[in-house]
């Protein structure tokens, strides 16, 4: 495998004022001679998240040549562990979904000596606007009504049309809700956060067929302690990443397929395209042949949720520190965000809002202070005087505005099915391969998901390289 400088390819006549020039036949066998020697074992992963990685060990493993492009300068991509509030918070993904061993992370976890701890969702403390801290019979009154509101909807499920979204479900029994308001906030705040907050959307943007179809491992919701990216960094390890290049074109030809960044051209055998569904939508990077239009038409179509993270750091906690989440119901769930304190994990005075959806993303037009304002007010409802006027730190997230991700992870927008994460997933041509959450038709939307189609296209490539090989000792043979 074979990196040009921009300057390189200049002269070799491969770029001409910034654009990628159709490549003369012999020149790019000249390219391609300067590989490693493994004849049609150069690959390119785009992309060093979870599929990236998991993707590029596997591959290496099997003995293909692998480096691996990466827009950021860290591995990891929608896993990210930050340590400027003096802890680790992780601002991406914070939970493994299902710590069975079934689940892959899971074995990650074991075999890199880490631990984890599960987050005990019944320790959750909720509060109404208007009535202060909820009693325990008042909440099991509200989880009854609203889990018999999703009952019905499970039950509709199967016959719904299509186009239907979840807000097209739920407007009209929210409408109808009778009775105490602050039972009526809670159902609301229930579902808003068992659908809404779950999947990164409003209602509106959630297909109603699809929703919660799909699949989970088995077990508790587990944090990491110490964060997620010790798994990254781990993965990351010895493997050949290039930081800092942003692929801008992606041209494949019935020689090789050549890799445009911004840092120069790469030539290779193979690629892998980890590309997060937001970023692919956004349609950035080219491809030369364009995508087909089954991919092009599924791109569209699934959709790509936003989660933000408002972190904040206090001189002491203020909140019962076994507490793992707090809720705060209010006349509305638009503005709503869910609250979840360190203190059972590491023991440090930081909280963790979750905001989703066009709340999230309005969010990041907003300056951080009024962000972390928002939250201090919420927490004033719950917590009274004793919460401060500002935290000592804080991080605010902008997954939307961020230009390696465009949101947070996908779902099925109404129109849209599972079928369309299986056409993301098809290879593109014999030399283009798909992987990332988006790509997962089983547990799209998750790390484990962006790990298992990593190691899938792994396989693929690998599988049409031998089958190949097998087509090749057939032709000797029939010499
Ligand atoms: C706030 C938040 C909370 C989440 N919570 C959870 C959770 O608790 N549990 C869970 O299982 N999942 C969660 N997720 C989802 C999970 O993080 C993702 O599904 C998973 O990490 C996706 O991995 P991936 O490899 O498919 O994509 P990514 O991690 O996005 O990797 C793609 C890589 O491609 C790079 N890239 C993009 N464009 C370019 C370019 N042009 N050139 C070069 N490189 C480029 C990116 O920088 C990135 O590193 C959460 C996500 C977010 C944002």
């Amino acid at each position: 495998m074979n990196m040009l400088s921009r300057r390189a390819a200049l002269k070799a006549g491969i770029l001409i004022a910034g654009q990628l020039m159709i490549v003369p036949k012999g020149l790019y066998a000249a390219v391609n001679a300067s590989a490693s020697g493994k004849e049609g074992k150069s690959v390119v992963v785009i992309g060093a998240g979870m599929a990236g990685l998991a993707a590029s060990r596997r591959l290496s493993r099997k003995g293909y040549d692998v480096i691996v492009v990466e827009g950021r300068d860290r591995p990891g991509g929608r896993v990210w562990t930050d340590h400027s509030l003096g802890t680790p918070v992780d601002l991406g993904a914070a939970w493994i979904h299902g710590d069975s061993s079934q689940n892959p992370l899971m074995k990650m976890v074991h075999q890199y000596g880490l631990s984890t701890q599960a987050t005990d969702w019944e320790e959750t403390w909720l509060f109404d606007i208007g009535y202060g801290e909820i009693e325990d019979d008042t909440y099991e009154e509200i989880q009854r009504k609203a889990e018999s509101i999703l009952e019905g909807i499970y039950d509709r499920q199967q016959d719904a049309g299509n186009r239907r979204s979840m807000a097209d479900a739920l407007v009209p029994i929210f409408k109808n809700l009778s009775g105490d308001p602050i039972v009526k906030r809670g159902i609301r705040w229930w579902l808003a956060s068992q659908i809404e907050t779950e999947y990164a959307s409003d209602f509106g943007d959630l297909s109603f067929k699809h929703w919660d179809m799909d699949e989970q491992y088995s077990g508790d919701d587990v944090v990491v302690h110490g964060g997620y990216s010790q798994i990254i960094d781990r993965m990351a390890d010895g493997l050949n990443i290039k930081y800092g290049h942003v692929v801008n074109k992606i041209s494949q030809s019935a020689d090789g397929v050549m890799i445009v960044t911004d840092q120069g051209v790469i030539q290779c055998d193979r690629a892998v395209v980890t590309l997060p569904l937001g970023v692919l939508k956004q349609g950035r990077v080219k491809f030369e042949p364009g995508l087909t239009d089954e991919k092009i038409t599924s791109i569209g179509r699934l959709g790509m949720g936003t989660m933000n993270k408002i972190a904040l750091r206090f001189a002491k906690p203020f909140w019962p520190e076994d507490a793992y989440r707090f809720g705060l119901f209010n006349s509305s769930t638009e503005n709503l965000i869910e609250y979840f304190p360190m203190t059972p994990y590491s023991g440090e005075p930081v909280i963790v809002g979750l905001t989703r959806g066009r709340h999230a993303r309005s969010l990041e037009t907003v300056k951080k202070e009024d962000v972390v304002q928002q939250a201090l007010t919420d927490l004033k409802f719950m917590f009274g005087s004793s919460v401060p006027n500002s935290a000592v730190e804080s991080v605010v997230t902008s997954w939307y505005s961020d230009e390696f991700s465009r949101g947070a992870y996908s779902h099925v927008a109404p129109g849209a099915s599972f079928t369309d994460y299986r056409t993301l997933a098809k290879p593109f041509g014999e030399r283009i391969f798909f992987a990332g959450e988006a790509t997962h038709a089983t547990y799209p939307g998750t790390v484990h998901g962006a790990y298992l189609s990593g190691e899938r296209a792994a396989n693929e490539i690998a599988g049409l390289q031998s089958a190949n090989m097998g087509a090749d000792e057939a032709k000797e043979d029939s010499r």
